[in-house]
């Protein structure tokens, strides 16, 4: 090579699983070479012998997005990606949403055209199915696969776009079928209306209660339905922002059957907990989400999960709504929890808190964070090697990280269009002095210097191979049934 359009020298580089020393050599966006002494560049940046990690991969965002209960998501693909790239994320994985009534396709197109043009860093989409008719399932569902977006979201909650057991059992065996995987909200709505309805006849109305009327046990029993419908249909599942350790023991019996299950969990379960709801006014609100975060010491048991590799995904479950009639409260200030636009903002702050808590505090290593930053999610959601690790061929899309920078964290620091974020005055060691993008920089430290609408639509591989929408002779054993020869 006689010259690269970028060299990065020292860099003390870190994957999922290696850590090295080299010099990376950058041509058209990805990297070229990795050596010692390698060069020269038209450009280079000298690492200094720091941390040089693969960018962030935020696989649960919810931008410019239809949401349920009327609360508009204030971020844009423009502005959500700015955020993200100043928090050092390089992928995100926003969600496209089906209307009942709505074709898929039609879903997907329209959010290809929101985001086409406008978006900062690359993007894939997870597509929420609200509405599984045998038509879209089988005649739609394989081109959107094939068109790489291979991963689906349902709800066992919200009435808009929740699925009956009936309906997430023939569109898990779709996705298996296509070779798509599923993402499943676990929660029960009749258990969380009912504790509501209870809460609400008592005149309990604040945002602490808000906890209270998701309760664990709610999560986990629709964590446990789910695990068995993926056990059923063969599909390959993420349960998203796992929340309680009782949960985690139910993913991880599931595993030890042999069932293909994955665990996200976010920055709220472990920095903020159910006193976060209790502050006075509605400013407990500014930490309302949903499964919420839960009683003071139950973080220990999702570090748990973080530190022993339980967890696969930590995302931010970015949830912009303003704090106002847009937002948060789009039928005003003066109604219970929940009439209240449930979600928190976070693109930005992810990686840092997790960077800052888990490897400054010694609780993961270097790998555990870059496997749990984006290397997992480039391999469960189809974009690896491209995405998520450092290696001759993937997109340049890395990290430089100052791992002594110091900083509160404020909301004036922040690039996304919400006027608060629920950690506030939060002490942080460490944040991404430099951000590329397939060889570009597109941010340093808390200043976006890259270029909005350079971010490009990155199609997903297949998550595993098609099967048969019925089962095989050898599942159906493994689930105990006996067929009769020829059946
Ligand atoms: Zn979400």
């Amino acid at each position: 090579m006689s010259q690269f359009d970028l060299v990065i020298r020292g860099a003390r580089c870190a994957t999922a699983s290696d850590v090295f020393v080299a010099d990376i050599g950058i041509v058209d966006g990805r990297i070229h070479t990795l050596g010692r002494s390698i060069g020269p560049g038209r450009r280079e940046i000298d690492a200094g012998g720091r941390w040089v990690l693969p960018g962030g991969i935020d696989s649960h965002v919810h931008v410019d997005q239809r949401q349920t209960g009327g609360g508009l998501t204030a971020d844009t693909f423009a502005t959500g990606s700015v955020a993200a790239a100043c928090g050092g994320t390089t992928t995100m994985i926003p969600f496209a949403t089906q209307d009942r009534g709505q074709s898929l396709r039609w879903a997907i197109e329209e959010y290809h055209d929101r985001a086409r043009g406008k978006t900062a860093i690359d993007y894939n989409f997870h597509l929420i199915v609200a509405d599984p008719t045998a038509e879209a399932l089988s005649e739609e569902l394989p081109d959107i696969v094939a068109g790489g977006c291979t991963s689906l979201k349902f709800f066992t909650v919200y009435d808009d776009v929740m699925l009956k057991d009936r309906q997430l059992l023939d569109a898990m065996a779709a996705a298996r079928c296509e070779g798509a995987m599923v993402m499943v909200h676990c929660e029960n709505a009749a258990g969380v209306a009912w504790m509501t309805e209870r809460l609400l006849e008592r005149g309990l109305h604040a945002p602490k209660y808000h906890p209270a009327a998701r309760p664990a046990i709610m999560e986990q029993e629709a964590v446990y339905r789910m695990t068995a419908f993926a056990e059923l249909t063969g599909v390959s599942l993420m349960v998203v922002h796992v929340s309680s350790g009782d949960s985690i023991a139910l993913i991880a019996a599931a595993r030890r059957r042999g069932v293909q299950v994955h665990a996200e969990t976010c920055p709220q379960y472990i920095a903020l907990d159910s006193t976060d709801l209790d502050r006075p006014g509605l400013e407990g609100a500014k930490a309302l989400c949903s499964p919420p975060p839960r009683w003071r010491g139950n973080e220990a048991a999702i570090w748990q999960g973080l530190e022993d590799g339980f967890f696969d995904v930590f995302s931010s479950d970015h949830s912009p709504y303003r704090f106002d009639s847009s937002g948060k409260f789009p039928h005003g200030r003066d109604v219970p929890f929940n009439r209240m636009s449930s979600g928190v903002p976070g693109i930005e702050t992810r990686s840092p808190i997790l960077f800052s808590e888990g490897v400054r505090k010694g609780r993961i290593d270097i790998n555990r964070f870059v496997a749990l930053n984006s290397a997992n999610a480039a391999k469960i959601y189809g974009l690896y090697p491209r995405k998520g690790t450092i290696a001759v061929g993937s997109d340049a899309d890395l990290c430089i990280w100052d791992d002594r920078y110091e900083t509160i964290i404020d909301n004036g620091l922040l690039h996304h269009s919400v006027d608060y974020t629920p950690y506030q005055g939060m002490r942080i060691t460490g944040w991404p002095a430099i951000t590329l993008l397939r060889g570009e920089v597109v941010a340093e430290y808390h200043s976006f210097c890259g270029t909005s609408g350079n971010g490009r639509y990155v199609p997903a591989e297949k998550r595993m191979s098609a099967g048969a929408v019925t089962p095989t002779q050898a599942e159906l054993s493994k689930l105990g049934v006996r067929l009769a020869s020829g059946q």
